[in-house]
């Protein structure tokens, strides 16, 4: 038996037989669910059906939702196939009109419910990320908060949606510009935030007067389901906001209808580059509008002026967030030869004093699983080509006896640009080091990626501040600081790290068509 030493989400030892004695029936929660892998979640936020069309649709073929750190089958949940998305997608067209219709005033104030409702159960719905994805307890406590802040921004926003008046060059006519809903957005989602990836899109999306369907990652998709109770409890209208969960194998199928289906207008997706160019590539044929959140590499850059200090503090919230499963977590260190030495001891100091590996219900767990065994798989391949081409581990480095998912913090020195590791993005707790020069090696370095999400680098020097900060080809830039996702921040990234904006005051642009109406005929 693979799984040792996990204990259930209140410090107890678990008390239940392995997890495929235990599956479910179709379309049912696991009686383990309530008993075992959630905790005190009340039970009707545990769904597992379908929500198209304000109804849930059960009893249709199912697939597991384990918890990534037991191997425990939490839930089986319905499996859409193509024809579930097509009668979602008409579902989110039908009720299209009379949203798009609705007073700004009316929409914000449903959002508001539904933020609301977020907050009251926001325990709950903690644990619920944290049984299908991993992550520690109250890092999906932080999550839950930024997700509801979405509904509670774009319910606000609603009401900022201006049109403009032109000042024509012909006397007898105005010139007015509209913006209107552009209709039906698809939004497919990853694991790693199972809620705020949701709500960051869907709160703009119907804030906008747009309605939606989310097909959610195969993994976790009990946060979205929840996200749908609570959205019908608030009161928004059926078929404003539609779910699909389905498993990998119908992933393809699914995105294809999601992504060509006429009654389509918008495609939002966050996930891999690789999987947004196929998606892209749908879209294509019907010439829909897209928003990609796509995969990072991040740099983070700690040149010989930095202090020291707040350097490994914003390093380890930067790397070791989410066990490093996050598109703006740290890819590469890449730090000057004269705090080289000093940068490496300290910040392996600080792994070892701060990150404890553990079942992310039990308290001081600040290290969960791995989504699953192919995140480990990665993890492993990008050490052992770095180790073959003469990087030294300076801590970690092997999976952890905790569990199969889990995997030790690693860090790696003498990292140089040749190994993969520093070529693309690990999504895991791997800190590679590269040692530089001036800095104008590491702008290049840095900016030799063909992604561009997050960078990060820590400098006291003002001049060179502002350098760095204009030259680095990326969406979003740290300066002295780890972690720079908020709620009124413009979130994306340049190059194939995706295309368009969440989050912030324009994030709403990005659902909304601009129309211009000419009024002539006035003298
Ligand atoms: P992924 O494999 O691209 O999956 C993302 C979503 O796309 C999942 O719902 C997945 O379904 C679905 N999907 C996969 N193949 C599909 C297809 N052919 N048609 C339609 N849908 C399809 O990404 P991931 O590995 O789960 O997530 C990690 C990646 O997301 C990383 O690269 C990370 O950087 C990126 N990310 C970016 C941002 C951002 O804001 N830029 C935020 C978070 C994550 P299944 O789950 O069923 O496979």
């Amino acid at each position: 038996m693979a799984w040792r030493g996990f204990r259930g989400p209140l410090g107890l030892p678990w008390l239940l037989p392995p997890p495929r004695a235990r599956a479910a029936l179709p379309g049912r929660l696991s009686s383990s669910c309530s008993q075992a892998g959630l905790g005190p979640v009340p039970p009707w936020l545990l769904r597992s059906g379908a929500f198209v069309g304000g109804r849930w649709l059960e009893g249709q073929a199912a697939f597991p939702v384990r918890d990534p750190a037991t191997g425990l089958e939490l839930s089986r949940v319905a499996d859409c196939g193509a024809a579930q998305a097509q009668e979602a997608v008409r579902a989110a067209y039908e009720a299209g009109a009379a949203w798009g219709r609705a007073s700004a005033k009316e929409r914000g104030a449903l959002l508001r419910k539904w933020h609301d409702l977020m907050i009251e159960n926001k325990d709950s719905l903690a644990r619920i990320i944290t049984a299908e994805n991993g992550k520690p307890l109250k890092e999906a406590q932080g999550e839950i908060l930024y997700s509801a802040s979405f509904l509670e921004w774009f319910a606000e926003e609603a009401r900022r949606v201006y049109g403009d008046i032109i000042p024509s060059s012909a006397k007898d006519r105005r010139i007015l510009v509209l913006k209107q809903p552009v209709g039906v957005a698809t939004i497919i989602t990853p694991w790693n935030f199972p809620s705020a990836m949701i709500t960051r899109k869907v709160g703009a999306a119907l804030a906008a007067g747009c309605t939606v369907v989310v097909k959610p990652a195969e993994d976790t998709p009990l946060s979205a389901l929840a996200l749908a109770e609570l959205a019908n409890r608030a009161g928004i209208p059926a078929g404003v906001y539609n779910v699909i969960p389905c498993s990998r194998q119908q992933a393809a199928a699914v995105g294809e209808v999601l992504c060509t289906d006429p009654l389509v207008s918008k495609i939002s997706f966050t996930g891999s580059t690789a999987t947004g160019k196929i998606l892209l590539r749908h879209a294509a044929g019907t010439v829909k509008r897209v928003s990609m959140e796509l995969g990072g590499h991040a740099p983070f850059i700690v040149f010989d002026s930095a202090d020291l200090d707040k350097a490994v503090t914003g390093a380890l919230m930067s790397k070791y967030r989410n066990s490093g499963q996050t598109c703006v977590c740290t890819n590469r260190f890449l730090v000057q030869k004269g705090i080289h030495d000093a940068f490496v001891e300290k910040f392996a100091e600080a792994m070892k004093r701060e990150l404890f590996i553990g079942n992310g219900f039990d308290e001081g767990t600040t290290q969960g699983p791995l989504i699953n065994e192919k995140a480990v798989e990665k993890i492993e391949k990008h050490i052992h080509d770095a180790v073959s081409q003469g990087a030294s581990i300076i801590a970690g480095g092997k999976r952890h006896s905790y569990g199969k998912n889990f995997f030790e913090p690693t860090l790696l020195s003498n990292v140089t640009t040749s190994m993969l590791c520093a070529q693309e993005e690990t999504f895991g707790p791997l800190a590679p080091l590269i040692k530089f020069d001036t800095e104008e090696e590491a702008l290049a370095i840095a900016n030799s990626a063909n992604v561009g999400l997050a960078g990060y680098f820590y400098s006291q020097d003002p001049a060179q501040i502002w350098r760095v900060a204009e030259q680095l080809e990326v969406g979003m830039v740290g300066i002295n600081e780890g972690i720079v996702s908020a709620v009124e921040c413009p979130f994306g990234g340049v190059k194939q790290s995706g295309l368009g904006r969440e989050g912030s005051k324009y994030g709403i642009d990005e659902y909304l068509e601009i129309k211009y109406v000419c009024f002539g005929g006035l003298q």
